[in-house]
C-alpha cells in the first residue's frame, strides 16, 4: 500500500473562538492510501495543545508509509494495532491511517464502514452546532445562522457566559450544551453548573482546566452539577478513560486524540465498561475527518460533528448533517467524494 500526505488549510466561516484563543484558519494533513485501484482517505489534525505539532505528525506519517509499503490490503483492526505498537503514539497520524485503512477495506468489500463495525446507521442521532466564543451580539448572530440545527453547543469561558447562554435560550428555545474548554475555576464552575442547568443546559464539557489534579477538579464540579460533566481536554488518550472513571459522566473521544476508528471502537468499549457516557467530537477540519468519526455515531450519547461545517472551503463531501441529523452514507468505505 502506498501512503502519501499533504497539508490542507481551510478558512473558518467566522473567526472561531474558545477560552484559549481564536483562529481564522485550520491546517490538517490529508492522507491518501493506495491499494491497486482503490484510494482510502484519512485526515490528521495536528494538535499542539497535546504535543503534536504538524511536523511531528508528518514525520510519523512518513514512518507509517514505510511500514505499509510492503503490505497488501488487509483487514484494518489488527493492522492498526500493529502500526500503533511499531510506530508509537502520534495519534493524529495513527488516526488518519486507521481511517484510510477502513475506507479501503470498505471499498474492497463494497460495504460502508459503519456496517463493517456492526452498527446501525439508523441509530445515529443529531450533531450539535457550535457557537464559538465571541462578544455577546456575535454569538446571538451565529445562533441565528444555525437555525436548522436543533442543538447548540455554546463555547464559554468569557466574562458574560451566563448572560449569553440566557439570551441564547430565550432567543432560540433550543437544546443546549456548554463547553468551557477548561476556562472556569472549580468554585465558579460549581456555581455556573446550577445556573446553566436552570436555563435548560443539558451537558457541560471540560468546565475546569486539564493537567495535574484535573480528575479531582472535575469530580468536585460533578459532585454538585445537576447536569452531566464530560471530559474533553482531560481525556487526551485511551489511558485517560479509566483514569477519569467516577470523576465525570462522559468522555469526548475525538479520534485524533484516541488514534482513529479502530482505537475509537476500543475506547468506546472501555468507557462503557467504566460506566462513562461517550461523546464523539472533532476539530475544525474537512469532511474526511468528520466522516471517519461519524462512522461511530450510532454508539454516541453526544455528537459534535460540525467541524467541517465551520469551514468555508471543505473540498470533500461525506456524512450529511442537514437539520443536524447525522445521515451516514450506504456507499462503500467512508463514502467520500470531492465536491
Ligand atoms: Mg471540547
Amino acid at each position: 500500500m502506498q501512503l502519501t500526505h499533504r497539508r490542507l488549510t481551510l478558512n473558518y466561516r467566522h473567526a472561531f473562538g474558545i477560552s484559549r484563543g481564536s483562529a481564522t484558519q485550520t491546517t490538517s494533513v490529508l492522507v491518501e492510501l493506495r491499494a491497486g485501484d482503490l484510494v482510502g482517505l484519512g485526515e490528521a489534525i495536528p494538535f499542539r495543545f497535546l504535543g503534536w505539532p504538524i511536523e511531528l505528525v508528518e514525520d510519523a506519517l512518513d514512518g507509517l508509509a514505510r511500514r505499509l509499503a510492503p503490505l497488501d490490503l488487509q483487514p484494518p483492526l489488527s493492522l492498526a494495532e500493529t502500526l500503533r505498537a511499531a510506530e508509537g503514539e502520534v495519534r493524529p497520524a495513527l488516526g488518519a491511517v486507521s481511517s484510510a485503512l477502513w475506507d479501503l477495506w470498505g471499498q474492497h468489500l463494497g460495504q460502508p464502514v459503519w456496517r463493517l463495525l456492526g452498527l446501525d446507521a439508523a441509530a445515529a442521532g443529531q450533531t450539535c452546532m457550535t457557537i464559538g466564543l465571541a462578544d455577546h451580539e456575535t454569538m446571538l448572530a451565529k445562533a441565528d445562522e444555525a437555525a436548522e440545527f436543533p442543538i447548540l453547543k455554546v463555547k464559554c469561558g468569557g466574562p458574560q457566559d451566563l448572560a449569553t447562554v440566557r439570551a441564547l435560550a430565550e432567543r432560540t428555545g433550543k437544546r443546549m450544551w456548554v463547553d468551557a474548554n477548561g476556562g472556569w475555576e472549580v468554585e465558579q464552575a460549581a456555581d455556573l453548573a446550577g445556573e446553566l442547568a436552570g436555563l435548560g443546559v443539558e451537558m457541560i464539557e471540560q468546565p475546569v482546566v486539564s493537567g495535574d489534579g484535573d480528575a479531582e477538579r472535575l469530580a468536585a464540579v460533578r459532585a454538585v452539577s445537576p447536569v452531566p460533566i464530560v471530559a474533553d481536554e482531560s481525556c487526551a488518550g485511551p489511558a485517560d478513560v479509566a483514569r477519569l472513571a467516577g470523576c465525570v459522566d462522559g468522555v469526548n473521544l475525538k479520534l485524533d486524540k484516541i488514534g482513529g476508528i479502530s482505537a475509537g471502537l476500543l475506547a468506546t468499549g472501555a468507557a462503557r465498561c467504566a460506566g462513562l457516557g461517550v461523546m464523539y467530537g472533532g476539530f475544525g477540519s474537512s469532511s474526511v475527518s468528520i466522516t471517519a468519526t461519524a462512522q461511530l455515531a450510532p454508539l454516541a450519547d453526544w455528537c459534535d460533528l460540525d467541524g467541517a461545517l465551520l469551514t468555508a472551503d471543505d473540498p470533500y463531501q461525506g456524512v450529511e448533517l442537514a437539520g443536524g441529523q447525522i445521515a451516514l452514507s450506504a456507499a462503500p468505505g467512508l463514502g467520500l467524494r470531492l465536491r
